[in-house]
Order: structure tokens, then C-alpha cells, then sequence
């Protein structure tokens, strides 16, 4: 797509989570269209892109971590692939040696938040005032801007998103999971995300997984060993004729998709 990408299109959750057989369609099943304010549509997050071209971004929460992380980037070099990193503040502050790799070998750096608490456990004041000095923080540590921020669980309101958009921050989610924070076969995980590729998607993928205080009985933490799930999907994508872009190279090529996914708006 040539030129300024064209105003994000609004569609229902239930439209993303199919989006399988919708990908360069969304305009069809697109919602609310001038009836939804611009500033309103403008602080949405961007749950994928609507284009058939087979592009898709890999995308990694919750690191870096200084076991799993480094595996993942010898498979991403392996492939000759960038992904994009939405890193949590308290991790850099520990392992500002993984950053610097991240950003060395060529992949995205984004934020995530300072911790894992969800945002809609503070005020909106708090809220952005945490999200502002982890912004700040990143940077510092990584020397470059940090663009794309995606709260944890993907959580915030409404008040929080205008927020972090007059931090600079464009608010990006995701469209497609594996079900990585909890334990399974490399296999089956690997599964999972190749089913959750489509042209213009946002998978997400972990690192680590920063909240294991969350565990419930009977769950399991992941055992799996994540870069060989990384390695089978890529294998599987780039048969099928799919390549990686950077979650902000998709959603400034192309137009975006965004939804009111409501249960992530509200406060619990
Ligand atoms: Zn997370």
C-alpha cells in the first residue's frame, strides 16, 4: 500500500478471532463507521491488518529473560527473521544485556509495562504515570524511541489508551495466541500458532512468562523448550509462503484493524 495508510477499520472481536477467512476483507464486516469518534477509533488498540498479502508479525511478551530469550534470537537469526519485543521495564533493568542483543540483531523493541499487573488494578493517572516512566526507561537503557505498547493482558480503558497515545505510544494487541503460558508439547504449542497465522495477523508469543504467581490448580508452567517451537513454526510459515514484518512495520504499511473488545475496556 502506497502513501498515508487509510483510516482503521473498527470491526466486532468475534470478527478478529475469525479472522482466518476475513483477512483483506475487513472492510466487509467493518462496523460503526462514522458513528464512532476519531479520537475514539484513534486510541483503539490494533488487533491485526487487513491485507491478503502474507505478511504477519511475531511478537514476544513479557521478557527479556536472560535463559529464554537468547534461544529465540539464534532461531530468528537462523531464519534470517525480526520480531517485535514487548518488554516489561523491571526485566530490562536486570538484563540490559538481552536488550542490547535484541536491538543489535535487528528486531523490534516495544513496551509492555513496568510489571505484570494489569493496568485496571490502578487509576488512569497511575496508570499512565507507570507506563510513562517504563517508556522512559527502555529508552534510556536501549538508546532509541520505543513506539508500540501493549498492556498487560491487553487491559486498559479507554481514558488509559488516550494516555499512552499522547505519550507517543500506538496501542497494538494481537490476534492470534498459543496458549504458551501454560506447559504442553512443543509440538501442540507450535500447532496452536501456526493455526493462528494469517495474512495481516499479530501472533502473540512469550519469552517468559512474567506472572507465574497467576498459576491455577491443576496448571501447569511451560516446560516446553520455546525456540523449538519457534523453529517449527517458522519452517511451517515460510512454506506456506508467509514472511515476518515487525509489528510496526504492518501497521504503518497497512491499514489497521481495530475493535471495542469491551471485556478489555472495563474495569473488573
Ligand atoms: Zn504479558
Amino acid at each position: 500500500m502506497n502513501g498515508r495508510p487509510a483510516r482503521p477499520l473498527l470491526v466486532r472481536h468475534r470478527d478478529v478471532e475469525r479472522a482466518g477467512g476475513s483477512a483483506g476483507r475487513f472492510h466487509r464486516v467493518s462496523v460503526g463507521r462514522g458513528l464512532v469518534p476519531r479520537l475514539v477509533t484513534g486510541a483503539l488498540g490494533t488487533f491485526c491488518v487487513d491485507t491478503t498479502d502474507r505478511v504477519h508479525a511475531i511478537t514476544y511478551d513479557d521478557g527479556p529473560d536472560p535463559e529464554q530469550t537468547p534461544p529465540i534470537l539464534d532461531v530468528l537469526r537462523h531464519w534470517d527473521a525480526h520480531a517485535t519485543f514487548f518488554v516489561l521495564a523491571d526485566a530490562v533493568r536486570r538484563h540490559p544485556d538481552v536488550v542490547a542483543r535484541i536491538v543489535a540483531e535487528g528486531h523490534e523493541l516495544a513496551l509492555h509495562g513496568t510489571d505484570h499487573r494489569s493496568l485496571l488494578t490502578l487509576s488512569d493517572a497511575e496508570a499512565v504515570a507507570t507506563v510513562r516512566a517504563a517508556k522512559r526507561l527502555v529508552e534510556d537503557v536501549a538508546g532509541r524511541p520505543v513506539r508500540l505498547f501493549r498492556p498487560p493482558y491487553g487491559a486498559h480503558t479507554l481514558r488509559q489508551a488516550v494516555g499512552f497515545r499522547r505519550l507517543g505510544l500506538d496501542l497494538v494487541l494481537w490476534s492470534g495466541d498459543a496458549v504458551d503460558w501454560l506447559d504442553d508439547d512443543a509440538e501442540a504449542v507450535a500447532d496452536r500458532a501456526v493455526d493462528a497465522v494469517f495474512p495481516g495477523g499479530i501472533l502473540l508469543l512469550h519469552d517468559t512468562r512474567a506472572d507465574p504467581e497467576t498459576i491455577r490448580p491443576g496448571e501447569r508452567l511451560p516446560a516446553f523448550d520455546r525456540a523449538a517451537v519457534l523453529d517449527r513454526l517458522l519452517s511451517r510459515t515460510r512454506a506456506a509462503g508467509f514472511r515476518e514484518l515487525t509489528a510496526g512495520e504492518l501497521v504503518g504499511r497497512y491499514r489497521r484493524v481495530t475493535s471495542l473488545a469491551r471485556q478489555r475496556m472495563v474495569r473488573p
